[in-house]
């Protein structure tokens, strides 16, 4: 199936590891133009060499902070400067600490307000009005499979989440006609550097080996395994492609079956 991605330019957060940039790979490997942004600068001008060096795309990586709007607005401004547009937006973030209401502060639920909501609303806030003007555009969020089925201990994701499906869902409608698809991706238990690591805590945390906390999670998925990212970025590009064009205010997941909910 040709996806009709060559030579359109996709801006993708968040993406010098795991989710995110499995997510560029696949949409460089159809043909896409990138930018793509990250914290550290070292960490993802390397993931932006390699991408273009195994697919012979452009990709420009702006080191950034997606829970500042200022950095948000640079990036975009970047991409404009170099490509003169961005056709696809692909948000995403770190994700915010686990913990239950009583372990919250204030000042930790606004940080996770800024790094899961409001990125997604000023990286939006950048790119629609061009996407308006040409009358084609894709957005993506990459949320979790917690919008679905609220994971427990994970109630700054499960809030803020909801928040971003509850925007997506809106936006879609006000820009449909407009050629423009606004749509959420789920990722369940996927192998990234993150899971390693929130297993690696629960490890320590309960006293057991990280195979042990691995194995856990893998009890819980019908498929009996973790995720792989690319297995995650597949979906993602073809909902960001031409032939998904009738696909808009959706929320699929890629977890494995872990949803045990009807739709
Ligand atoms: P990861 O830690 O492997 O990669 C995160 C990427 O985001 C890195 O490139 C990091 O540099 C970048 N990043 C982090 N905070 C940033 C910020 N403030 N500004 C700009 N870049 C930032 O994580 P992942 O597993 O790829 O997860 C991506 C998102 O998906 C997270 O929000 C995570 O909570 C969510 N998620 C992941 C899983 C999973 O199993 N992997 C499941 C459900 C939800």
């Amino acid at each position: 199936m040709d996806l009709g991605l060559k030579g359109k330019v996709a801006l993708v957060a968040a993406a010098s590891k795991g989710l995110g940039r499995a997510v560029a790979e696949e949409l460089a490997a159809e043909g896409a133009a990138l930018i793509l942004c990250a914290r550290h600068d070292e960490a993802l001008q390397a993931t932006c060499a390699a991408i273009s060096a195994a697919t012979g795309v452009p990709v420009l990586g702006i080191a950034a902070n997606v829970a500042e709007p200022a950095d948000v607005a640079r990036v975009v401004q970047a991409a404009q400067g170099r490509f003169g547009r961005i056709d696809i937006l692909v948000t995403n973030a770190g994700g915010p600490p686990a913990g239950t209401f009583d372990a919250l502060s204030a000042e930790q639920w606004h940080a996770a307000t800024q790094l899961l909501l409001t990125s997604v609303v000023e990286l939006t806030r950048a790119v629609l009005p061009g996407m308006k003007a040409r009358g084609w555009g894709r957005i993506l969020n990459i949320t979790s499979i917690s919008v679905k089925q609220p994971v427990e201990n994970l109630m700054l994701s499960n809030s803020l989440r909801a928040a971003v499906t509850g925007m997506a869902r809106t936006l879609a409608t006000e820009v449909a006609a407009e050629g423009i698809t606004v749509n959420n991706i789920l990722p369940g238990y996927t192998r990234t550097e993150r899971v390693v690591s929130l297993a690696d805590a629960t490890a320590a945390k309960e006293g057991i080996s990280a195979a042990d906390a691995t194995a856990r999670w893998e009890s819980q998925i019908p498929m009996r395994r973790l995720g792989e990212p690319r297995e995650f970025a597949a979906l993602a590009a073809f909902l960001c492609s031409e032939r998904a064009s009738y696909i808009t205010g959706t929320s699929i997941p890629v977890d494995g079956g872990w949803i045990r909910g009807l739709l």
